[in-house]
């Protein structure tokens, strides 16, 4: 195994845009500090780019989908593809590390994702290579109508802090593999690993203007992106209310969206689950990824029977996860990525304790004070109407409920506007599928943990999205269908004004 230099001893270069195949400043020459989730000391600076970077990078994007990148025939688009797959897994140790010093997810975790980074790339390259690229119809002996798939154009995309690398990669992979060229807005909580892949995409050699990335704040960069008349399509992972004002600002132009947005997820334990397993699933879904999860069951039902019990288990869990440095391979919480994050959550475990939660927490060992440590928490007592049972709070932070029979359980895990994903657990299959299908959700797994294939669409329901992501319905989203219709015999055409 690597041996890690403590995070607070590296120094990293300051970080720039990257546009048509340049890493550049931004037009304004203003920076904004990446800070450690650690220690809270600066890593480095980072390049605060606005509307007029936008305007330059979208030209860029625009001149190589319409030039170069257009031009290549399929597979020699798609070798760029798999270099950039390959290329992320030959450095992909290093992306873990700079991963985990940017966002504080334990070093375990994000070798998973880097892994999974580089999957994504040859996943995408391999489906637009095997895929049917159209359909045929034979309309008697008189038509032919087709239909074939073509890109885009310049694909606009905004993502979160939470799993930077990963989400970024899964709308990468798929915008470039279908033909589309990119202008990225990464999150500016998170910048290390989008400049990352602006490396890696520059040394794969990619036609310049194909890629390119905007750092900046939402507001600025991202809000001009979104408003650029010359980018037809906006992939947005983030929270709801965001998703909902980029909707608005985007509606003038008419742009396509997908919207990956927050969850509240219930995860439901009847009295005949296997417990043991349920209990593992259930800990490793709140706290894994240090609770910033998008499908983190933040909410667990247990039925009345086993709750007491359950409970227990739960309080000895919390009390033994290993909280510490992100870059300690044992380590299985880390801090929270930016200290306004810090301080919301535990704003959050506050307010419980005003709405009448018993709240119970494991401990932050005194070394990592300095970091925006919160230690893994649960509401007990937890009631239905409270806002730490309606709110994303986005940490290791898990209300706990109980319920008496399946109707009062569904009703309960449907009451929330989110509707990302639901987790089951029982042994009786029948009650397993009813309760799965009948929970108001994107995503639901029975019996099970968060685990994905890639051919799989992931997204929300309510207001946890809007599409899909992923699998083919991500080729869907890149791609425009185009219908045509050829006369293969002369046929009857009505005559007007003859
Ligand atoms: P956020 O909405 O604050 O920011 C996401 C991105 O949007 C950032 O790059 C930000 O700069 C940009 N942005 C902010 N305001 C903007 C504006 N007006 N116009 C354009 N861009 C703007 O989200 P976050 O705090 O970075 O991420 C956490 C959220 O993401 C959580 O709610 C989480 O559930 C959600 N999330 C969802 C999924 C999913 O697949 N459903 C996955 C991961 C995270």
């Amino acid at each position: 195994m690597t041996q890690y230099q403590a995070p607070a001893q590296q120094k990293l270069d300051d970080i720039s845009v990257y546009i048509n195949g340049e890493f550049v400043e931004a037009s304004s020459k203003e920076t904004f500090e990446n800070l450690s989730p650690y220690t809270n000391e600066k890593i480095n600076l980072v390049a605060s780019g606005d509307a007029s970077d936008i305007d330059r990078a979208v030209a860029a994007a625009n001149d190589a989908f319409h030039g170069e990148w257009g031009q290549l025939k399929l597979d020699e688009r798609l070798d760029y593809v798999y270099k950039i797959g390959d290329l992320i897994e030959q450095h992909s140790e290093e992306i873990a590390m700079l991963e985990s010093y940017d966002t504080g997810l334990p070093i375990s975790q994000t070798r998973k994702m880097i892994a999974r980074s580089a999957k994504n790339f040859r996943f995408y390259a391999d489906m637009v290579k095997s895929h049917l690229y159209g359909e045929a119809y034979q309309v008697d002996d008189e038509f032919i109508n087709y239909s074939v798939r073509k890109p885009v154009g310049v694909a606009g995309l905004i993502t979160p802090w939470n799993a930077p690398f990963m989400l970024e990669t899964w709308k990468i992979a798929p915008a470039l593999a279908t033909g589309n060229t990119v202008v990225l807005k990464p999150a500016e909580w998170s910048p290390l690993s989008a400049n990352r892949i602006a490396e890696v995409i520059d040394q794969a050699g990619l036609p310049k203007g194909v890629f390119n990335v905007v750092h900046g704040y939402g507001e600025t960069a991202g809000a001009a992106l979104v408003r650029h008349p010359d980018v037809p399509l906006i992939s947005f992972t983030g929270e709801t209310t965001t998703g909902s004002e980029i909707m608005k600002n985007g509606a003038d132009a008419l742009k396509q969206f997908s919207m990956e947005l927050g969850g509240k997820s219930p995860i439901v334990i009847f009295d005949d689950a296997d417990l043991e397993r349920a209990l593992d699933a259930c800990t490793w879904g709140v706290f894994s990824f240090n609770g910033e999860r998008c499908t983190a069951n933040s909410r667990v039902y247990l039925h009345e029977d086993i709750a007491d019990d359950f409970i227990n288990k739960l309080k000895q869990r919390v009390d033994n996860i290993r909280v510490g440095d992100p870059m300690d391979p044992d380590t299985q919480v880390g801090p929270l990525v930016h200290r306004n994050h810090y301080d919301n959550v535990k704003g959050y475990i506050d307010l419980a304790k005003e709405e009448g939660c018993e709240v119970y927490s494991g401990k932050v060992p005194e070394e990592f004070s300095r970091g925006n440590y919160v230690a893994p928490t649960l509401l007990l007592n937890a009631d239905q109407n409270m806002r730490v049972v309606q709110e994303e709070i986005f940490g290791p932070v898990i209300a706990v409920m109980t319920f008496k029979d399946e109707q009062e359980v569904i009703e309960k895990a449907n009451d929330v506007r989110y509707g990302l994903a639901g987790y089951v657990w029982t042994k009786d299959i029948q009650r397993g599928h009813r309760v799965a299908q009948a929970i108001d959700a994107g995503m639901l797994w029975v019996n099970s943990q968060n685990v994905r294939d890639l051919r799989t669409p992931f997204g929300g329901s309510k207001h946890s999205g809007i599409g899909r992501e992923g699998g083919f319905y991500a080729f869907e989203f890149y791609t425009e269908t185009q219908i045509i219709h050829v006369s293969v015999k002369d046929h009857h055409i009505p005559q007007f004004g003859k």
